[in-house]
């Protein structure tokens, strides 16, 4: 493929993601994620969340908060055998008690002051945040996007099986170029709707994986299904019709 074939590609690719973008916050209106009150909220919520239904991570922020813990220095002094028993409905509590304590210990370096973080240069913040034992990507991104407030694309597996059968990915893509790929499409001049966009994004895709692109997908309802290419779609599931 020649420099121009892959300049248009990869220029097709970028407008078909405006265009879902567009076609979703359409469909499904303004997201206004994360669900939560506090930033601080958000950190931990981005910790509990994962491999757990977002249900269950609700159920422990109301409780953490029922108690006054929801709060970086109260957390910080809390013993990790109590806190792995206020977190049990997150599942894997031990593990998750364990990862918000590395968390805290990162965080204390800091004083506990989320303004202090938001002075790193967003990729230094990134790799400060991955040495955390326990912190993805995906962690690691939603952080510095919905607590930070600092413009990275958050990638989960509802935006890969999505894209994937769209027809603008390959299966094998990694993490880091599908990310790539979205910021450089939703990018826009003006900062401050960049970074509207890339929270919204993220959220419509998460609607759109809940509702129509499900492991099983309802392409007859999904509003994207006049522009999506339904790649594997048919194969997979004509098998059992
Ligand atoms: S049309 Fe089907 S495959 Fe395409 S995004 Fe919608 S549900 Fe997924």
């Amino acid at each position: 493929m020649n420099s121009k074939t892959t300049y248009r590609e990869s220029k097709k690719k970028k407008n078909l993601i405006l265009k879902v973008y567009n076609t979703l916050y359409g469909y499904f209106g303004k997201q206004n994620w994360w669900p939560a009150e506090t930033p601080f909220e958000v950190i931990v919520g981005a910790i509990l969340t994962q491999q757990t239904s977002w249900k269950n991570v609700e159920k422990v922020i109301l409780r953490l908060k029922e108690h006054g813990l929801l709060e970086p220095r109260t957390l910080y002094n809390l013993d990790i055998q109590e806190l792995s028993n206020y977190i049990k409905e997150s599942g894997f509590y031990r593990l998750k008690a364990q990862r918000l304590k590395n968390f805290l210990d990162f965080f204390k370096k800091y004083n506990f002051e989320l303004l202090d973080l938001t002075h790193i240069e967003i990729e230094n913040l990134r790799n400060e945040l991955l040495n955390i034992k326990g912190v993805g990507k995906e962690t690691a991104d939603s952080i510095i996007l919905y607590a930070l407030e600092k413009p990275i694309f958050v990638v989960d597996n509802y935006t890969k099986r999505f894209a994937v059968r769209f027809g603008i990915l390959e299966n094998m893509s990694s993490y880091d170029e599908i990310r790539l790929l979205f910021e450089d499409a939703l990018k826009s001049e003006n900062e401050k709707e960049t970074l509207i966009r890339f929270k919204e994004m993220h959220a419509l895709i998460v609607e759109l994986g809940k509702n129509f692109c499900k492991k099983e997908p309802n392409c007859s309802a999904c509003p994207l299904g006049n522009l999506c290419l339904k790649k594997g779609v048919e194969n997979e599931y004509s098998k059992n019709s």
